[in-house]
């Protein structure tokens, strides 16, 4: 079983095919023509491979007729052609003169990182498409399999991916490229199951059977044919129900849960606007800034966080104050060295050190709502005590906004009630719950077994934050990765919880999943975990209540 990145969701069994060859470099004419001659047949062979891929492109449409009329688009840029006929001008011949032209852009892009250098993938695509022109070969790329197949590659260049036909190419595979690659921007929108960066990869063979889990990111080589097929069948079965499910969020005998999504900005939003999340439960604004030196101005806040409450008008929106400090430390924040910042100055204790910060952002908040119209409710991460959470409430309230605090920390859950007395809502993150219930470190995949959500320790204290909810007759939801686990989240509702925000990428699952069970089912399920003794036997306790 080979490991990669999981990228678009979906398991497939399939013989493997791949890209047509490359021509090689030393196959490249490497005697020099006449200059002005081989400038021509240079110029030629771009202006075809433009126009090839430009006659794709108005044959799709969507993200790949884009990535298409992008790559033609690159294919004649004047920089790199430029570059290119340079080399050409002074008597190389066109096949050499392309490739190190080419280089020279890539080195650039690769040294640049992140983005750019997912770049090069498509670049290094144009030099092989004209390199193949210049030599009167086929264009490289991939073949159109007989069978349904799974695409496996280095990279698939996006000319390549575009136009392929999703009934055969049913899965994809690459031992580079990253979750932004072109590739897995068309995985995504083909809804072709998906999963890159598979370390070995490069060692199987077309033809070989393998099965891609895109849930998982595996690829399985040779696997046993029947237990293959189980997998595609209970996947497909999982995949019908989740296509199916539109919302609103409710169990199949009708007690509503609230469906959300957490985003990190306004494109996420306008994203997550595609699926039937009924709202934002988490909007995590520190992820805004992670690269900011310098304090954003209220003016500039207002109009990151409007463009959040404009995607979701009219929906519950759900903003929480700076969660600055640990992992996510914002250079702005004025937070001291600590030996140890889990434990340290961090999500609302900041504000006792530099209460500006907190009213800046409020301001900002509630300008974004005024020019909106979309009023959103305000938590603030890291509550530990009832005082912390009134004085919280009241700056929120100054504003006239709806505060509500998350409960990350046991003594908030122990004395939710309390905490309660002072906001309208609570949002427990069963990420940091965990962590600070387990004292391990949630960064930690030595002691993952620890900050397991399932842990009936951590879901005990969520039972006492729902039932302080219940007894005050407000609403407690969950915005931790425990919400986007499609049994757990049927836990959840059956321990009192109102709502579960999860990634857009689990919205569907969780949604579907409890539109298939009982409360009384989620209610003995939340029983059955709580008397257990370990997340193993919780896992098994809830599968035999919800099935
Ligand atoms: C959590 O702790 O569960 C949570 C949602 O907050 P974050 O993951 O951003 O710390
Ligand atoms: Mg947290």
């Amino acid at each position: 079983m080979l490991r990669g990145v999981p990228v678009v969701v979906g398991v497939r069994y399939a013989p493997v095919v791949r890209p047509g060859r490359l021509p090689a470099p030393e196959e490249d004419t490497a005697a020099p023509g006449d200059p002005l001659a081989e400038a021509e047949r240079f110029r030629a062979a771009v202006t075809a491979v433009a126009g090839r891929l430009r006659d794709r492109a108005s044959r799709t449409a969507g993200a790949a007729a884009e990535v298409l009329s992008a790559t033609a688009t690159l294919a004649e840029d004047r920089a790199w052609l430029g570059a290119a006929e340079k080399r050409i001008a002074a008597g190389s011949p066109a096949e050499p003169a392309v490739r190190d032209a080419v280089a020279q852009f890539t080195d650039l892009f690769t040294t640049m990182g992140g983005l750019m250098a997912e770049r090069v993938t498509d670049l290094q695509d144009i030099r092989d498409r004209v390199v193949a022109e210049l030599r009167g070969m086929p264009e490289p790329g991939v073949p159109l399999p007989d069978v349904p197949s799974i695409l496996c590659a280095e990279d698939l260049a996006p000319a390549d991916t575009a136009g392929l036909d999703p009934s055969l190419v049913i899965g994809f595979a690459t031992s580079g490229g990253g979750p932004t690659s072109h590739t897995a921007i068309i995985a995504r929108q083909l809804g072709i199951p998906c999963v890159v960066a598979v370390g070995g990869l490069d060692d199987v063979p077309a033809g070989a059977m393998v099965l891609i889990d895109g849930d998982a990111g595996t690829v399985t080589v040779a696997p046993d044919p029947s237990a293959a097929a189980d997998a595609v069948a209970s996947a497909r079965r999982a995949e019908d129900r989740t296509a199916h499910w539109s919302g609103p969020g409710a169990t199949a005998d009708g007690h509503p849960v609230g469906i959300l999504v957490n985003i990190a900005d306004g494109a996420a939003a306008r994203a997550a606007r595609q699926t039937p999340a009924e709202g934002v439960g988490l909007f995590r604004t520190e992820l805004c800034f992670l690269d900011r030196d310098t304090e954003p101005t209220v003016a500039e806040q207002a109009q990151i966080y409007g463009e959040v409450l404009d995607a979701f008008a009219g929906h519950k929106v759900v903003i929480r104050t700076l969660d600055a400090g640990s992992d996510k430390p914002l250079a702005f924040a004025g937070q001291p060295e600590e030996a140890n910042p889990a434990l340290g100055v961090r999500g609302v204790r900041i504000a006792h050190g530099n209460p500006g910060l907190l009213e800046r952002q409020l301001a900002g908040i509630a300008a974004a709502a005024e020019a909106t119209g979309n009023r959103p409710w305000v938590m603030a991460p890291m509550i530990a005590t009832a005082d912390e959470a009134r004085e919280f409430a009241a700056a929120v309230r100054r504003f006239g906004l709806t505060p509500g605090v998350m409960v990350e920390v046991p003594a908030a859950a122990l004395l939710a009630d309390r905490i309660l007395e002072h906001v309208e809502f609570l949002s427990i993150g069963t990420n940091d719950l965990a962590q600070y219930t387990m004292a391990a470190d949630r960064m930690s995949a030595e002691l993952a077994a620890l900050t397991d959500p399932w842990q009936p320790a951590v879901l005990a204290l969520v039972a006492m934050a729902a039932r302080a909810g219940a007894a005050a007759g407000k609403p407690v939801g969950v915005c931790g990765e425990a919400a986007a686990d499609p049994l757990l989240a049927c836990v959840l509702t059956g321990l009192g919880v109102s709502s579960l925000s999860a990634a857009s990428a689990a919205i569907g699952r969780v949604g579907a999943k409890l539109a298939e069970v009982t409360l009384p089912q989620c209610r003995e399920a939340a029983d059955a975990v709580l008397a257990s003794a370990g997340p193993a036997e919780a896992r098994a306790a809830a599968l035999a209540a919800l099935g």
